[in-house]
């Protein structure tokens, strides 16, 4: 990811872009890099809006569910992702096989403010929480 440059999230300590006021080494760091899988669906939740705002196209394709994930993802790197608010968590807990989070996922984009609402619906796949997709409004 250097090609982002200096200044965004780089350094170890820096806070976790999902807002958990956990340094990103402790929080979404290690689910990014494989040492950890996600307890929760609101923890995969969390660490692929993570992944969305450092960049990590990766790891989105990674914890998509197989049946619903696209062969390749382009993120836009002047969408900056800013803020996530979990909004609703149904099931989804450890010893659960499927859960629902419902989030606004706040961006900025050439300056303007946005905001991305949705019911994601996500399975546990061999053990491992994926996102499968978004629940019809
Ligand atoms: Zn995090």
């Amino acid at each position: 990811m250097a090609k982002r440059g200096r200044g965004r999230g780089g350094s170890a300590g820096a806070a976790c872009p999902c807002g958990s006021g956990r340094p990103y080494a402790a929080c979404c760091g290690p689910l990014h890099a494989g040492d950890a899988d996600a307890p929760t669906a609101e923890a995969l939740m969390r660490s692929r809006f993570s992944a969305f705002a450092v960049g990590d196209s990766a790891y989105l394709l990674r914890s998509w569910h197989e049946s619903t994930r696209p062969t390749s993802l382009d993120l836009d790197p002047a969408q900056r992702w800013s803020r996530l608010e979990i909004v609703d968590v149904v099931r989804g807990g450890l010893l659960d096989s499927g859960g629902t989070v419902e989030f606004h996922a706040h961006y900025r984009l050439a300056g303007r403010p946005g905001t991305v609402t949705e019911r994601s619906r996500f399975v546990r796949a061999d053990g491992r929480w994926v996102y499968l997709d978004a629940e019809e409004a």
